[in-house]
């Protein structure tokens, strides 16, 4: 089988993934801010991110998957000093305890994520809940001196790491004389910092400022890239295997993550460095600043102007599959209907598939042949850097199979029982563990069978309490389920229902 590539952002090439010990790999991801609910495009960079784990482990590594939440640190516009926090922000306009808002985000994060399949991580660490060890890590950066103090805050001195020869700025590619003059202008507080390139680790809070720690240097809470180098050293060590997250977090979050790492203790996190492409819509980079946004749940629902109906996670997810991670993903009301035919279409030929039996003990026909060429062919495309679209069109040639031996156009005569296992293995292996989709095609689309199946059956005795007359009866019903905030919707083709 072909050996494992991943295309390390590091060095800007497809490279043979091996791990630091083998069998094991230890993934760090960044995860969200959590100060308002999750968008699609963050969706998108979360299940991608799944796929890869799921295809990690099914190549039978030992995954520890480190994803964590920012809580603090993150400042208004990805400014890097002299703005608002997120989150302190939010609860300041709120009026709520920072941890508050922290709790309810990171609640609606989980609940989207488990409606999208998408496995939790084994840790998933909170920035908060390591403000000793970023001091610390502070402190190593300064005892090591790469980072200066002025006034309470503390910066990295971005140029002597550069002239040091240990180098800032390959990740994004850039050159610090340029960093220094492209953000001279832009940079706020910069009377504090010896070069426009700096950025803060350590930041002395305003007075109005809520999430504030003591520190030697001051009362103050961690820049935003610290979190990171923290908790996937805690973690996973100083050097792991893979770090991911949304391209857009290249500059200056993970660029500044790795200057971080070497300057408190000489070495490079990550060996390989996975990043994400954006999801966009109208053409646009998907961003809730831009007010260029779906929330899944308006997906789910079909409350969305952006598009004509309502679509089931379960085809969401698809339609995020039939794009490499790497690439652009243009959100359309097209894409999705046509994901939707797609979807169903890979579930009814699973099913069509599981009807099939062999009798052949052994076949050299050419359908064997070419069903034995895609399957080893699939596995190929997905140790090819993940190629979920590619590895999708294979199984689709095999639906045609799949649906020709149902009808008959093909002999199953043809092909023998240990092609037509090796089929049912791979559909059952992709379908479900890998591309992590659920078989909602029977059900109204939530995705949970089981659900779906008490849901009917609730909606049907309303509707002949209803039939009857019996007020009190249908109203009780209506209202139960209210309070579990299930959602009864009376239409021309009957009662749906939506769970919040
Ligand atoms: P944030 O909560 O802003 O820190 O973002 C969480 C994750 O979502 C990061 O990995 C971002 O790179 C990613 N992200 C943000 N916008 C998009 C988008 N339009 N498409 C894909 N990923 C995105
Ligand atoms: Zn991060």
């Amino acid at each position: 089988m072909r050996q494992l590539e991943l295309y390390n952002s590091l060095n800007r090439k497809k490279e043979i993934f091996t791990p630091i010990n083998e069998g094991h790999i230890g993934l760090y991801v960044c995860g969200p801010t959590v100060y308002s609910n999750v968008h699609l495009g963050n969706c998108r960079t979360f299940v991608s991110f799944d796929v890869i784990y799921r295809h990690l482990t099914y190549l039978g590594y030992k995954v520890r998957y480190v994803r964590n939440i920012t809580d603090v640190g993150h400042l208004e516009g990805d400014a890097d000093s002299g703005a608002e926090d997120k989150i302190s922000k939010k609860a300041r306009l709120e009026q709520l305890e920072p941890m508050e808002i922290v709790q309810t985000y990171t609640n609606g994060f989980h609940q989207i994520m488990d409606i999208l399949n998408a496995k939790r991580p084994n840790i998933e660490p909170r920035a908060t809940g390591h403000i000793v060890e970023q001091i610390e890590m502070v402190q190593e950066i300064l005892d090591n001196g790469y980072a200066y103090e002025k006034n309470g805050s503390v910066y990295f001195d971005t140029l002597k790491l550069a002239q040091s020869g240990k180098g800032y700025g390959k990740l994004s590619g850039r050159v610090i004389e340029d960093l220094i003059s492209e953000s001279r202008d832009n940079l706020k507080n910069q009377s504090e910092k010896n070069h426009p390139s700096d950025f803060a680790i350590w930041i002395k809070a305003a007075p109005e400022h809520i999430m504030r720690w003591n520190s030697p240097w001051s009362v103050g809470f961690p820049g935003w890239h610290l979190e990171c180098s923290v908790m996937s050293t805690k973690y996973l060590g100083k050097t792991f295997d893979i770090h991911g997250g949304g391209n857009d977090l290249k500059f200056p979050h993970h660029e500044n993550e790795i200057a971080q790492n070497v300057g408190s203790c000489d070495c490079q996190p990550a060996n390989y460095w996975l990043h994400t492409n954006m999801l966009l819509m109208n053409g646009k980079k998907m961003s809730k600043s831009d007010n260029n946004s779906i929330t899944p749940q308006e997906l789910f629902t079909g409350e969305s102007e952006h598009t004509s109906k309502a679509y089931s996670p379960m085809v969401v997810r698809f339609f995020m599959l039939q794009s490499h991670y790497r690439s652009t993903l243009d959100l359309t009301d097209e894409g999705l209907i046509a994901a939707e035919k797609g979807y169903k279409r890979l579930m009814e030929a699973f099913k069509n598939l599981n009807g099939l039996t062999a009798t052949a003990t052994s076949s050299d026909s050419d359908l064997e042949k070419e069903i034995i060429t895609l399957i080893e062919a699939t596995h190929a495309d997905m140790n090819d850097d993940f190629n979920t679209p590619k590895a999708l069109a294979r199984l689709f040639e095999l639906v045609n199979k799949i649906n020709g031996l149902k009808d008959g156009h093909l002999d199953i005569a043809h092909v023998s029982t240990s092609a037509l296992d090796g089929l049912k293995s791979l559909f059952n292996d992709y379908i479900f563990d890998v591309f992590g989709l659920l078989d909602s095609t029977s059900d109204s689309g939530n995705g949970n069978g089981v659900l779906d199946g008490l849901m009917s059956l609730i909606i049907d005795i309303r509707k002949s309490a209803r039939e009857n007359k019996d007020w009190g009866t249908s109203d009780k019903i209506r209202d139960s389920l209210n309070e579990l905030k299930i959602q009864l919707k009376d239409g021309k083709d009957g009662t749906s229902w939506t769970a919040d």
